[in-house]
């Protein structure tokens, strides 16, 4: 943002946003590199610590030593004090966190839908019931800031409308709305895509941190992609860009549930994987790699055949995109490291200049990029103003209190 003009007030906001970004984002720091991370003098930084430290969102820590001079105070968030609410909703299960400043899982929980169940409502209603549970153990004295949830679909923005999710089968889903009133929460709900969360958690905290072009891809029962160009996520016009999924790789394959034909879940998805493997829909991705590299013959060629089109549309992405990482989330975490070979040819065959620098990287958070990413983007409304967050939470308190 360009601080001419800007009022005292505006950016006293701007320099508190910056320094409890880079706390929320690198955890315990020295006031030194505060200083020279934010380029302000030494008693602005802090006057601006002291604000933070008065509404208990940092607190300072035994002075750290720092090579020469004196050893200088460290500054850290505090996650008791504020934290959001994470979701990570999937077709077959939900995740539910609670994550406190800084990027510590305070609680979580998972909850697996019974097959059959998929209508709206009930998923809705047994999400928020976890939601309740995991809320039950927050840490008392803080602050629920915000809720963030990850769905595997086509969702609108900047409202959060779920266009299209076609294998939860919802078509126009006000996802954020039954959350908030069936929570019975007054806090910013943010609903995104699950990749695109994803993504934004490689970025900050997993293995794409630091890079500024990053796909993160996320094969379920569909697969996703997380799109970031020069640190800023790929949305398209109402944000529904980055389906990488639903590319069309392969006119003669299967009918894909989007309606179309030869998308590239269809070829990299569980079920196409499971259907080539010849194995029953319950058994997971990792026994099929444990089966394939035991020697069995049929979980081999299904999961060669897989790594075939997973090459042939990474290669394509790198070609159309750039990246300097691409991450490969959910089940393709199991069929990177079992089909690399296959992947690394094919994207040996893209051009060479986009292909020769592009890393085949593993999520560095695991199962839980798109719950962390949640968790990311519901902080945004406490990063973005942390001292307005705090005390409008404490205006809202006070008008439920007194109604
Ligand atoms: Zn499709």
């Amino acid at each position: 943002m360009s601080l001419a003009g800007a009022t005292q007030d505006e950016v006293r906001r701007h320099n508190l946003a910056a320094l409890v970004r880079f706390l929320h984002e690198h955890g315990s720091t020295s006031r030194s590199e505060l200083v020279s991370h934010t380029g302000l003098n030494r008693s602005t930084v802090g006057g601006l610590i002291s604000d933070l430290v008065a509404v208990g969102l940092v607190r300072e820590t035994e002075p750290v030593a720092s090579g020469v001079g004196r050893p200088s105070y460290g500054v850290e968030p505090v996650s008791e004090r504020a934290f959001v609410l994470a979701i990570d909703l999937r077709v077959d299960r939900a995740i539910v966190a609670i994550v406190g400043l800084g990027g510590a899982v305070l609680a979580r929980r998972e909850h697996r839908f019974r097959k059959g169940q998929q209508r709206e409502e009930r998923i809705v209603a047994q999400t928020v019931e976890v939601c309740r549970e995991v809320l039950g153990s927050a840490p008392e004295g803080g602050l629920l800031v915000g809720v963030g949830v990850g769905v595997p679909g086509l969702v609108r923005q900047p409202d959060g409308l779920v266009r299209f999710a076609p294998n939860l089968g919802w078509v126009d889903v006000p996802l954020g709305d039954h959350v908030a009133e069936s929570l019975g929460v007054d806090v910013p709900i943010v609903v995104g895509n699950d990749s695109d969360l994803g993504a934004v958690a490689e970025r900050v905290r997993g293995s794409a941190m630091g890079a500024a072009n990053v796909i993160y891809l996320s094969g379920q029962v569909g697969v996703g992609g997380g799109i970031l160009l020069d640190g800023r996520l790929l949305m398209g016009a109402q944000g529904y860009g980055g389906e990488v999924g639903h590319m069309r790789v392969n006119p003669k394959g299967r009918a894909c549930r989007c309606g179309s034909v030869g998308c590239w879940e269809t070829e990299i998805g569980e079920p196409a994987l499971r259907e080539a493997a010849g194995v029953g829909d319950s058994v997971p991705v990792a026994e099929i790699v444990a089966r394939a590299s035991g020697g069995d013959k049929a979980a081999r060629r299904g999961l060669r055949g897989v790594g075939r089109w997973l090459g042939i549309g990474v290669a394509n992405l790198v070609n159309i995109f750039n990246p300097d990482v691409v991450v490969f989330g959910g089940s393709l975490r199991e069929i990177l490291p079992a089909t690399r070979d296959l992947v690394e040819d094919a994207v040996g065959g893209a051009l060479t200049a986009p292909g020769e620098h592009v890393l085949l990287a593993l999520p560095a958070l695991g199962d839980d990029s798109t719950l962390l990413g949640a968790a990311e983007a519901a902080f945004t409304a406490l990063l973005d103003d942390p001292l307005g967050a705090v005390s409008g939470h404490a205006a809202r308190s006070r008008t439920a209190a007194g109604a």
